[in-house]
């Protein structure tokens, strides 16, 4: 049984596993612990992560990446449409008006969801720890950037489910950092409480978060946040060079997918250099378009002119940053940096220009974020042993209810979650009803998706009182584990009881109004499977007291119909079903491919033993020449017609060479046990 950490980047893709010696990083198919964020597709199989970033030039059209920024959103969506561009697979609107990425897979057409790409992604997150650590996964927690809203984060979870994976939470990629960093410290908290930022600025999200570390625990205080990243210098720089070789080779890149994305690829080797070196750099890449061979040439302080703008961003976001947790300079501890954003030069001095820190490097900038998801996992998983450690994270966004109805009764509205407000956390709210009424929960301030809904609750089955009197329906709003917003239950308090209990009378009054009553509730509700080891939120709400009156009214609990965002039961089982086809697929593609090796390497090693080799004297003369004869006629059959067979055509021919060579085989292995029984033989013939 593994438990596993997975940060799923824009660009690439860390997983660590928690084992009960502690956190590991894990490697992938090509002993590299970065997986790219890129699936391919071609006429056989699917390629993913580093093979499909590896052939992206060869395979431009079939090969997609860049579908994190995507996830949960419409075709016609603004921040869709501006991501198209980067994109070189055609997109397409579907019928409902999400998002079709269509690729040409097994020889045909095919539109996938965003959704379903990052399924494909974590289905290969999942053969890597599978393999890594000799086990199936069980549980595992993601980290997903702050911003995301609703439909992002039920968006992941469809696509984590698509690949048969089960969240315990999704995270706030800066809170699974503060966690890697907070885990192992936790003897330092013990004299006095501690804030550290943390600025993750990858490829292209930036966040910059506090946290409070206390004995035991770490309470997330404020964050904030821009979509920039790598990406935007690497763009910054590319709109430099393509203007330089226009007016000096006459040649415009944009106009060729291929030359763009080469100029981007060596642009960011040039921006990587330049964070180690401050003197002038070589850009030279040959045969760039129609057949010229370009070069130029950049330091460092051009790049920071050229990108200006990008970098203002960046300072904007830390002084936001500092102005929303509403901290003084001397109460931060320390500002630790992750992501590979971090490393450019100008990033680290603004760093120290608005915070007056160094900025520190204490975690692996590049695996921190897996590293704490993974801790976050083993804490919440029964499958692994490990020492708690409470994570309260944040609601970045405010979250208002709505509700609709007439008269004294409603409609109304209330902001039931403050921005940075803990989860996970459970709120009451009491609003008292004759009937049916719906309940909207949005976001009470502009968000980073083009819709503030976060859904829409009807609550059914409410009724009045026999006198026809309004009832009191108590509403339990709930951010859970995933940092996503959902009303949990509708009681309905039924008024005949409570009227009977003389003692709930004068309790009574106070919600019996048409103005709702909201009540707060420590979460310390149990999601993980098998019972979840985290410790209560340090969330400071207050005990409502409501729990006398729930002893002594009849209380019923009322049907919910929801409308949300994310995929419905029979879609995401749809999806779930075509992801084990195209597992399967790839497999049986592989044993393919398996077979046709083995064949090969049969041939070449078994010619070379047979020619001149230890096998020689073993076999009469004229079936040793049979068998290199027929070795010589498979070889050039695997250049020619066997070339693309099926596995069982390889398995058997090689099958059939086995049965020749393996007496040969096993005559020499006797000699090697009994030479002078062989010698014997040999005289006696
Ligand atoms: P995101 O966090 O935006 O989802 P990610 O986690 O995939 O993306 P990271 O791996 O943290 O991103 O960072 C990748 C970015 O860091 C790329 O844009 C890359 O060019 C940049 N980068 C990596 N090393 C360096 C370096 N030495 N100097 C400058 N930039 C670097
Ligand atoms: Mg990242």
């Amino acid at each position: 049984m593994s438990v596993i950490g997975i940060d799923f980047g824009n660009e690439g893709c860390y997983v660590a596993a928690a084992r009960s010696g502690g956190i590991e990083t894990l490697a992938n198919d090509y002993s590299l612990r970065a997986t790219p964020s890129f699936v391919a597709f071609d006429g056989k199989k699917r390629i993913i992560g580093v093979a499909a970033k590896n052939q992206q030039v060869t395979n431009m059209k079939n090969t997609v990446g860049g579908f994190k920024r995507l996830l949960g959103r419409k075709f016609n969506d603004p921040h869709v449409q501006h991501e198209l561009s980067s994109i070189p697979a055609r997109v397409e609107a579907r019928q409902d008006g999400s998002i079709g990425i269509k690729v040409n897979y097994l020889h045909e057409d095919q539109h996938f969801s965003p959704e379903q790409l990052t399924a494909m992604l974590f289905t290969k997150l999942k053969e890597t720890s599978a393999s890594a650590m000799q086990t199936q996964v069980n549980d595992c927690v993601i980290a997903c950037p702050v911003f995301f809203t609703n439909a992002e984060r039920r968006a992941l979870l469809d696509a984590a489910s698509i690949a048969g994976l089960n969240v315990l939470r999704l995270m706030n990629e800066t809170t699974a950092t503060a966690l890697a960093y907070g885990f192992y410290k936790n003897d330092l908290f013990e004299e006095e409480s501690r804030n550290v930022i943390f600025i993750d600025f990858g490829h292209s999200a930036l966040q910059a978060s506090v946290c409070v570390f206390t004995k035991g625990k770490l309470k997330m205080l404020a964050s904030t946040w821009d979509q920039i990243g790598g990406r935007d210098f690497d763009l910054a720089l590319a709109e430099h060079f393509t203007k330089e070789f226009q007016e000096r080779y006459k040649i415009n890149a944009k106009t060729n997918a291929r030359a763009n994305l080469r100029l981007l690829t060596e642009i960011e080797k040039l921006k990587k250099q330049m964070s180690a070196n401050s003197t002038k750099l070589p850009l030279n890449i040959e045969c760039f378009l129609d057949d010229i061979d370009v070069t130029s040439s950049m330091q460092r302080s051009q790049m920071e002119e050229l990108c200006a703008p990008v970098l203002q961003r960046v300072e904007q976001t830390f002084k936001r940053l500092l102005a929303e947790s509403k901290l003084q300079l001397d109460d931060i501890h320390s500002v630790e940096i992750v992501g590979g954003s971090t490393r450019i030069p100008a990033v680290k001095q603004l760093i120290e220009q608005v915070f007056n820190k160094p900025a520190s490097t204490t975690l692996n900038q590049d695996e921190a974020v897996s590293r704490g998801a993974a801790l976050q996992c083993a804490i919440m998983s029964p499958a692994v042993r490990v020492r708690d450690f409470g994570v309260t994270d944040i609601q970045n966004f405010a979250v208002k209810v709505l509700w609709d109805g007439e008269g004294a009764a409603g409609p109304g509205e209330i902001e039931i979650f403050p921005q940075f407000h803990a989860s996970p956390f459970s709120r009451l709210l009491t609003i008292n009803r004759k009937a049916p009424f719906n309940v909207s929960i949005v976001y009470g301030q502009p968000v980073p998706y083009p819709d503030q809904t976060i859904g829409v609750w009807k609550i059914k089955d409410v009724k009045p009182t026999e006198r026809g009197e309004g009832q009191e329906v108590k509403l339990k709003v709930r951010i859970n584990y995933n940092g996503i917003v959902l009303i949990s239950s509708a009681t309905l308090l039924e008024k005949k009881e409570l009227e009977e209990a003389a003692a709930a009378a004068a309790a009574d009054q106070a919600t019996a109004g048409a103005a709702p009553s909201v009540g707060e509730e420590k979460s310390g509700e149990q999601q993980a499977a098998g019972g979840n080891k985290t410790g209560e939120p340090a969330a400071d709400g207050q005990q409502e007291g409501t729990d006398k009156k729930k002893k002594t009214a009849k209380s019923t609990e009322l049907p919910l119909e929801v409308i949300t965002h994310g995929f419905s039961p029979i879609d995401l089982d749809n999806y779930t079903q075509q992801e084990h086809k195209m597992i399967g697929n790839d497999q049986k593609e592989t044993e393919r491919i398996d077979a046709k090796n083995a064949l090969e390497e049969f041939v070449y090693d078994m010619r070379n033993k047979l020619q001149g080799g230890p096998l020689e004297r073993f076999v009469v003369e004229n079936v040793r020449s049979n068998i290199v004869a027929q070795l010589n006629d498979l070889e050039n059959w695997l250049y020619e017609d066997g070339e693309d067979c099926e596995r069982e055509i390889y398995t058997s021919r090689l099958q059939s060479l086995q049965q020749q060579t393996d007496p040969i085989k096993a005559r020499a292995h006797d000699y090697e046990l009994c030479p002078a029984v062989f010698e014997e033989l040999k005289a006696s013939v």
